[in-house]
């Protein structure tokens, strides 16, 4: 694989996969440009080198050509942000000619590749009551005619960039196996490299102790990164609506709080496991309760492990989240993800901002702190701390799967 800072891109025409998947009103405006400004760095190092560019990306999930899905809609802010005008292929399969003709410098965008159903490789338009036999025929079709659309971007360009992390979990067509066309000539864009620096940084080989902070709503969507972290970490605080699966699972009384009775022994392998390896578990000993699921209910503090009938753990009490800020003042590495309380109630987000702010005081006494996940990324930007902790990843499914240990298809591409 190439490096992207030293790569030569004189001459070069470089085809980038990039995530402009970004949210649009109903007028077509972008309503947040955050993935299109994270990726210009990358973009601008090619025009800059003397390459000339052609952009690809999804948006959305079209299940063929959808007016709503169009990239055009966002050619004007790419346009700004790189400040030069760029070209718009209207259908990703018919741009050979406009590739060809690319001068050092200009940059082409081509449609939504998910026009087409070959970018996922996944059959479309399948009646419901399709056979079995049926369905296996249609994937094979689609996974045949797939092999001929990579090719055909691939046929646009010199060399390959993939910086579209938000997909690198995917084995699409652009973001895995176009790699393959460029065994020399392929590379990371610098948000992928950054979010995969950042998770190396954390678990590769971390300044210790080394904290992971899990959170969210429920145990059997965070299993898998549990039980990777469970090899890795010091301290793993568990939070948030996970917490009282592992209570009840221990005998306590959890009053009407969430709770996946299947994953009670689940629950309880963790704690083994932990105690095993010499992880040390945190879970929120107090907590406050609601007598019911609104901002404005009747709140007790209470154990998480004695909570009244009638009253569900909403937030960790105050004693915990000082348990949880010595845990994180006295760690080299924390990684959050998930909160720690309802956050989205203003009056349960009390236990989630303590966090956000705990890290941000890391930080500043030099710890690494990464935070990933869709949820935790919200709670630190809401209280304006996105940077001010060390890293925050935009990669939301990607970053779980790299949570869990699991090989990602699109840095496995450009690695092998
Ligand atoms: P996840 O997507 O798994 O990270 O879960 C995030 C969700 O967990 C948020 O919507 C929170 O409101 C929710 N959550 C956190 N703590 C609790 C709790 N104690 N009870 C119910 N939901 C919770």
């Amino acid at each position: 694989m190439q490096n992207i800072s030293s790569y030569d891109f004189t001459g070069k025409k470089a085809i980038v996969r990039v995530d402009f998947n970004v949210p649009l009103n109903e007028n077509f405006e972008i309503t947040d440009d955050t993935r299109i400004r994270a990726a210009i760095p990358t973009l601008k190092k090619v025009l800059e080198k003397g390459g000339s560019l052609i952009i690809m990306s999804h948006l959305g999930r079209p299940k063929g050509v959808t007016e709503k899905y169009s990239l055009k809609h966002i050619i004007y802010r790419i346009e700004e942000l790189l400040g030069t005008k760029i070209q718009f292929a209207d259908d990703c399969m018919k741009a050979s000619q406009t590739a060809a003709a690319l001068k050092p410098g200009e940059v082409l965008l081509l449609e939504n590749l998910r026009f087409y159903a070959e970018e996922e490789g996944k059959p479309r338009g399948l009646a419901e009551d399709a056979t079995d036999e049926e369905k296996k025929a249609a994937k094979s079709a689609v996974k045949e005619s797939q092999k001929a659309f990579v090719k055909t971007l691939a046929s646009y360009a010199d060399c390959y960039i993939n910086d579209a992390f938000g997909t690198a979990h995917r084995a699409h067509g652009s973001t895995a196996l176009i790699a393959q066309y460029f065994p020399n000539d392929k590379m990371f864009g610098y948000v992928m490299e950054g979010e995969i620096k950042a998770i190396d940084k954390a678990l590769g080989d971390p300044a210790r102790p080394l904290t992971a902070i899990i959170g969210g709503a429920k145990v059997s969507s965070k299993i898998g990164i549990i039980e990777h972290l469970l090899g890795l970490v010091d301290n793993l605080v568990i939070g948030g609506g996970m917490v009282y699966t592992f209570m009840k699972a221990q005998g306590g009384k959890i009053g009407s709080s969430l709770c996946e009775d299947d994953q009670m022994d689940v629950a309880l392998n963790i704690m083994a496991k932990a105690k095993e390896k010499g992880v040390k578990i945190l879970l929120t000993d107090d907590v406050v309760a609601a007598d019911s699921f609104s901002n404005d209910a009747k709140t007790i503090i209470c154990p998480s492990n004695d909570i009244p009938d009638g009253f569900e753990g909403m937030d960790a009490a105050p004693s915990s989240v000082e348990e949880i800020k010595a845990v994180i003042m006295a760690s080299k590495t924390i990684l959050w993800n998930g909160p720690i309380g309802v956050f989205e109630m203003p009056n349960f987000a009390v236990g989630t901002n303590a966090i956000a702010e705990t890290l941000k005081k890391a930080t500043e006494q030099s710890a690494f702190t990464l935070v990933g996940g869709g949820d935790s990324v919200a709670a630190v930007t809401q209280m304006g701390y996105a940077d001010k902790v060390s890293y925050v990843s935009t990669g939301g499914g990607a970053m779980l799967e790299y949570l869990e240990g699991k090989v990602l298809p699109g840095i496995a591409a450009i690695r092998e």
